[in-house]
């Protein structure tokens, strides 16, 4: 993914819990970074209890863990957990899940994660209707003058990456825009960095 192109690797930890699926643990980004990746992780949690694996995966090496506020106990504590282990700390929001707690956490957030499916599996369509809570989580990272990254996680593709930029975001993930890209005349590395190329030309072309 780096090597095509991507500024980060995200990475999706799914409990088979708090969603109905098994993905990978802190193991797996401990032998990426001993096998030299270098590259930002961003590591997005779908578990529940979340602060043990918050410890894990900073440990492993995360330079972000980010998670869902309804599955800690204590959201805040969680934050300064993160922190504690010298990571950056993300709160992730779902399509059903209102903005109300960002607000009275926002002093102890780096990056704000806007789902645009419901997590849990790759492949989703995108709910236009995240476009609107995009806007809203804008105007508070605005209104608090922090320095808070805006990420949308869930079916960005080349078609709709400008939209998801025009309503605030500044970071994007895509899985299976890339992934699922058909296979061209060279490498999969040059099929998935013609895909990350295309999108960096959304979002350099004027809006409209
Ligand atoms: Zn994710």
């Amino acid at each position: 993914m780096v090597a095509a192109g991507a500024d980060a690797i995200h990475f999706d930890v799914m409990d088979n819990h708090y969603v109905p699926n098994l993905s990978v643990g802190p193991l797996v980004l401990e032998s990426l970074r001993r096998h030299g990746v270098r590259a930002p992780v961003d590591v997005h949690l779908m578990v529940k209890p979340v602060d043990s694996l918050i410890a894990a995966f900073a440990d492993a090496g995360a330079d972000i863990v980010s998670f869902h506020p309804e599955a800690s106990e204590h959201p805040h504590r969680s934050l300064g957990l993160i922190h504690e282990r010298g990571a950056r700390a993300g709160l992730v929001f779902n399509p059903g899940t209102p903005l109300a707690s960002l607000e009275p956490l926002i002093d102890a957030v780096d990056l704000v994660l806007i789902m645009s499916v419901n997590p849990g599996f790759g492949g989703q369509a995108f709910i236009p209707s995240s476009l609107g809570k995009v806007e809203a989580a804008r105007r508070a990272i605005d209104a608090s003058g922090r320095d808070i990254r805006l990420e949308i996680d869930g079916g960005i593709k080349i078609d709709n990456i400008a939209d998801a930029a025009a309503a605030g975001a500044d970071t994007f993930v895509a899985g299976s825009a890339i992934f699922g890209v058909p296979a061209g005349a060279g490498s999969r590395v040059d099929d998935y960095s013609s895909v990350i190329r295309a999108m960096r030309d959304e979002l350099a072309a004027p809006a409209g």
